[in-house]
């Protein structure tokens, strides 16, 4: 092993648990074996590691998910987080990314050949949880949902190979690998990516209203959705706004604009018949990724405890506002905030399980600092979402962990075909699947159990 093996007990054992997460929350479980890999070889090592001492095998790329899924009781943790090598072909407009490689680096890297790719909001995001989770990024209304953009995948398979999987080679990993997230049965040591033209400016409009708009706003945006071009990118944020002392509903449309639809595919944001009463407006404004990514750290910072939760749901807007107000209506003090991403339709794709979308993603984001105020927050999250329940097209893997609130995260059918396939790939059950309420160590879980 050119890595690291740390066993419970050793002396750097709670630092790299800890680190697993990038949420202050920490879970309350506890690995038997941390194997932070050094290179590929080393992943194929952790997992005959694993086999040979009967342990199950969880994974922790970039440690972003918010419920720490990689942490788990007991098993074999292979930390990828050393991971992150990104290699472009321009001419065949493919990359090569490693799993913990980070968004802002895979843009970097890109950027010099003219290249873009949906990576995800966040800046400290892994690229191995995201993609595999759908990854909603910039631009993927456009470009689509992430895990559409694998060509291929070198993958650690449960019997400790680790194989080169494309659509010839491996249909059924191919087609759980894109969108599965933590239910996927193998770990990804590298991913084979379609990349795409970068955009020929980048252009924002956001306008803040107060909160007593706020249905009216959030109507109107539901409706808007239909003549903004897809490469517009469009949500609205309620409560937490940074940079103003107030909580508000603010309306964020980010043009990636082509040669066919430049900037003025924001014009109709102007037409809002509310717009004489924002508190704050930035009007078609260049910007570029670097302070997307800025933008986005700051609505997310690091160091709170963050729960966060989602529901796709269409219907009609009143109707779903409606449903949604004992969410909207209680939203806790401070930086917690709801998102109201507005998608539509991206076409799915038969060699891919991804499967769950709609109109509108209701998201809501809790963050805050003392961990005597985790049940009230968890509570907010998942309990009020149950108001909604009724309108669910499913959720997104990579907000949801089925643990503390169940929804299907693909279509019944692709759920059903995906176990299927986990027993032919992992008959032995080697590889964590989604958490199980009992496995949950929030405060939300443990106070639901009899
Ligand atoms: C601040 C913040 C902002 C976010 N913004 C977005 C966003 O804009 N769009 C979006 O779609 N999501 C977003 N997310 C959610 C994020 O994409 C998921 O939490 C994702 O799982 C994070 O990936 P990771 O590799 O960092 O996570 P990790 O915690 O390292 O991994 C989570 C799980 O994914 C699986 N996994 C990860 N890597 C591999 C691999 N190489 N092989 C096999 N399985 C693997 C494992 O089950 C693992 O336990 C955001 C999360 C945060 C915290």
């Amino acid at each position: 092993m050119r890595g690291t093996v740390i066993r419970r007990g050793d002396a750097s054992y709670e630092e790299a648990r800890l680190d697993a997460v990038w949420n202050a929350r920490k879970p309350d479980r506890f690995p038997d074996v941390i194997v932070l890999a050094e290179d590929e070889q080393d992943v194929v090592r952790a997992v005959r590691l694993a086999r040979a001492e009967g342990l199950p095998v969880s994974i922790r790329s970039g440690g972003h998910s918010w419920v720490g899924n990689g942490v788990r009781d007991g098993g074999v943790l292979v930390d990828l987080s050393r991971l992150r090598e990104i290699t472009v072909d321009a001419g065949a407009r493919t990359a090569t990314v490693q799993p913990a490689a980070k968004g802002p680096a895979v843009q970097e890297a890109l950027a010099g050949h003219g290249l873009f790719f949906p990576t995800g909001h966040a800046p400290t995001v892994g690229i191995g949880g995201f993609i595999l989770g759908g990854g909603y990024g910039w631009n993927s209304r456009h470009l689509g949902p992430a895990c559409l953009s694998i060509r291929a995948i070198d993958v650690v398979l449960a019997d400790g190979t680790l194989v080169h999987a494309t659509d010839e080679t491996h249909p059924d990993l191919m087609w759980a690998a894109r969108g599965s997230g933590p239910g996927f049965f193998g770990i990804v040591t590298r991913f084979h990516l379609d990349v795409y033209d970068r955009p020929t400016t980048i252009v924002r409009t956001v306008h803040s209203y107060p909160l007593d708009l706020r249905d009216e706003v959030l109507a109107w945006s539901y409706d808007l959705l239909d003549q903004l071009p897809t490469t517009v990118e469009f949500s609205a944020k309620i409560g937490f706004t940074p940079g103003l002392d107030t909580r508000t509903v603010s309306l964020t449309a980010t043009a990636f604009c082509t040669p066919e639809h430049g900037p003025e595919a924001l014009a109709p944001l102007e037409q809002a018949p509310f717009r004489d009463r924002a508190l704050r407006a930035v009007v078609g404004q260049e910007t570029t990724i670097e302070e997307l990514y800025d933008i986005a750290d700051r609505l997310n910072p690091e160091g709170l405890r963050w729960a966060v939760d989602g529901i796709w749901a269409e219907g009609p807007a009143e109707e779903l506002l409606t449903a949604a107000a004992p969410v909207l209506d209680t939203i806790p003090d401070g930086t917690s905030f709801v998102l109201w991403m507005l998608w539509g339709h991206y076409p799915p794709r038969p060699n891919a399980c991804w499967s769950a979308q709609a109109r509108a993603y209701l998201s809501p984001n809790a963050g805050w600092h003392d961990p005597e105020a985790d049940l009230a927050h968890e509570n907010w999250v998942h309990g009020s979402l149950a108001a909604v329940q009724h309108l669910s097209k499913g959720l997104q893997f990579s907000d949801n962990n089925v643990a503390d609130r169940f929804d299907l995260g693909l279509s019944a059918e692709n759920a059903e075909r995906l176990e299927k396939i986990r027993g032919v790939h992992d008959p032995d059950g080697l590889f964590r699947t989604y958490m199980a309420p009992a496995e949950s160590t929030t405060a939300y879980a443990v106070s639901r159990r009899p």
